[in-house]
């Protein structure tokens, strides 16, 4: 993972000629002056840690899994959001952790977190590094140092009840070896965000994830039917029937949580059986209206795809619904959906159906081009993130959900206040997720940098956090809430909500270690 950007370096996208025009003839996009930082010159903290602190953590996990090494520090730094780039880029490792830490099992994990609570030293669960929210930046105040948790070494699928279709698989498992090593087993969790490539299973799990394959297999925390949690308090075990009527459900406690309850060290996940056929087709409305009117009328009659995602007027114009062809304009005027299928023998059947409920609401099939296009290019969008900011352009993505009856509002409003933030930004926005009572909206936008990108975005950020509570939706519907989204998060819970949530950080994590400052408003 390149640690200034996203992905494989090899793999880095070069800007289309048309997408530069339009950068600079409409939104007076112009390169900036000066070069990104190489690694070297990242300005790190001075490390706190102390010598015999750093003794006793080599002493739980080995000499091998403590590093304070500069290379170390600066890939364990925040997560990657625009901002979190942009500073990175900047040479900013003002947040580094002093060392990370690498443990093998839930004991060694168990064992940190004792040494760390006894010497006060924040800890932050580390997955695949891919949080969007500012999930991975602990406060240091009132501590003593701060740990990154690096949980890439449990990385095993430890069993599969192939009766009950679960898998027990560790938390530092990142997606693409999850699916294979489920494969060899004939089973799918069938999850694919668009950070597929690095994100942990850990990771879906404490921020709630939601793959664009949602339609079908549904968001993760539907897969998770059992944890194990390694908290300062001593070992959770959660999970022993897909339902229960015990009390409330504590796994929906952990679900969510983002490192700053507990260490998920353990899954339990609902397997399915891994698709034989897959078919990915392109449908074309009139408008966004229309075509939101018509997922509806799909999901709320049963008839649902794998895939189900429709793109507004502006997103389907620059041709964001396929990354690989930005620029390219495919489908002409109108709104572009993209439905796809993953299964057997009943893909004809559903295809048929889901045809005759789309052709009956105003929708035009365009086939299996741009389906396969999407499908390819699903993973590329963000490449081309690190070359607009190389160009001088702000590119960010946010996203919320509401009901269907509200959708509309929330989407105007969303846009209002990006407006009114930053000028005239390039707004495109999808449906990315759908249910019978709501959906999803995900944001796309591009704006010119301005003297203090960074200040520019937080301004931004902190309007449209608030004009989407206004509008009656939620922060978040698969992002989380980390640092960016969490006083917008304690308006939608209400004082009582955020109560509750401190009454639970301060029984589990009573000195108070993990992860400071996420999730979980600060005072009271
Ligand atoms: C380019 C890009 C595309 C993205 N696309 C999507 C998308 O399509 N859908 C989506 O849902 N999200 C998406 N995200 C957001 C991000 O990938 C998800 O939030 C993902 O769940 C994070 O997983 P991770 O392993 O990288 O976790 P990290 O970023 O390492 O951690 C996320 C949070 O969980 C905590 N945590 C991590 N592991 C554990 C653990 N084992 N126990 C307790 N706490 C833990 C961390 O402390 C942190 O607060 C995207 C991000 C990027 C950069």
């Amino acid at each position: 993972m390149l640690w200034s950007g996203w992905g494989d370096p090899g793999k880095a996208a070069d800007l289309p000629e048309p997408v530069r025009k339009l950068l600079h003839d409409v939104l007076g996009v112009s390169p900036r002056p000066e070069r990104a930082a190489e690694l070297g010159e990242v300005r790190l903290p001075a490390v706190t840690l102390s010598s015999p602190v750093r003794a006793e953590l080599r002493g739980v996990v080995g000499a091998d899994h403590v590093r304070s090494d500069d290379e170390a520090r600066v890939r364990h730094t925040r997560g990657k959001s625009t901002p979190d780039l942009m500073r990175m880029r900047a040479g900013d490792g003002s947040d580094a952790p002093d060392a990370v830490v690498l443990p093998g099992s839930h004991r060694e994990v168990l064992e940190v977190l004792a040494v760390c609570a006894a010497h006060r030293i924040a800890v932050v669960p580390f997955g695949g590094g891919t949080s969007v929210v500012g999930g991975l930046v602990a406060s240091r105040q009132g501590f003593a140092g701060v740990v990154a948790l690096d949980l890439v070494r449990l990385d095993r699928l430890i069993a599969v009840d192939a009766e009950s279709m679960v898998a027990e698989m560790e938390p530092g498992l990142r997606a693409p070896r999850a699916e294979r090593l489920l494969a060899g087993h004939g089973f799918t969790l069938g999850h694919f965000p668009q950070s597929f490539e690095y994100a942990t299973l850990g990771g879906f799990a404490a921020a709630r994830s939601s793959g664009q394959a949602s339609a079908g297999y549904g968001r993760f925390d539907d897969m998770v039917v059992g944890m194990t949690v390694a908290t300062p308090r001593g070992t959770l075990e959660l999970g022993r029937a897909p339902k229960s009527a015990a009390g409330p459900d504590l796994r929906q406690v952990i679900l969510g949580s983002e490192g700053a309850f507990g260490v998920i060290t353990s899954l339990r996940l609902r397997v399915r059986p891994a698709p034989e056929e897959r078919v990915y087709e392109g449908w074309r409305f009139a408008s966004f209206t229309e075509g939101s009117a018509a997922l509806r009328h799909l999901v709320q009659q049963g008839v649902v795809p794998t895939v189900l995602r429709l793109s507004d007027e502006t997103e389907t114009m620059v041709g964001l619904a396929r990354p690989g062809e930005i620029g390219a304009s495919p489908t002409g005027a109108g709104c572009l959906a993209i439905a796809g299928y993953e299964g057997f023998s009943e893909v004809p059947a559903l295809r048929e159906r889901v045809a005759a409920v789309l052709s009956g609401l105003g929708g035009v099939p365009l086939g299996t081009d741009p389906g396969e296009s999407w499908a390819h290019g699903r993973y590329s969008a963000p490449y081309l993130r690190d070359s607009l900011l190389a160009a001088g352009a702000t590119v960010e993505t946010l996203e919320t959900a509401g009901f269907w009856s509200n959708l509309p509002r929330l989407y105007d409003a969303v846009r209002l206040s990006l407006h009114a933030s930053l000028g005239s930004p390039l707004v495109m926005c999808h449906i990315s997720h759908v249910y019978g009572t709501g959906a999803s909206l995900y944001f796309t936008v591009v704006t010119a940098q301005g003297d203090d990108p960074v200040g520019q975005w937080r301004e931004a950020k902190r309007s449209v956090n608030e004009a989407i509570v206004a509008a009656g939706g939620t922060v978040s519907h698969h992002h989380g809430v980390g640092r960016d989204h969490r006083e917008a998060y304690a308006t939608e819970i209400g004082d009582l909500g955020v109560e509750i949530l401190r009454g639970i950080k301060g029984r589990l994590d009573p000195e108070g270690i993990l992860n400071p400052g996420v999730l979980v408003p600060p005072g009271g």
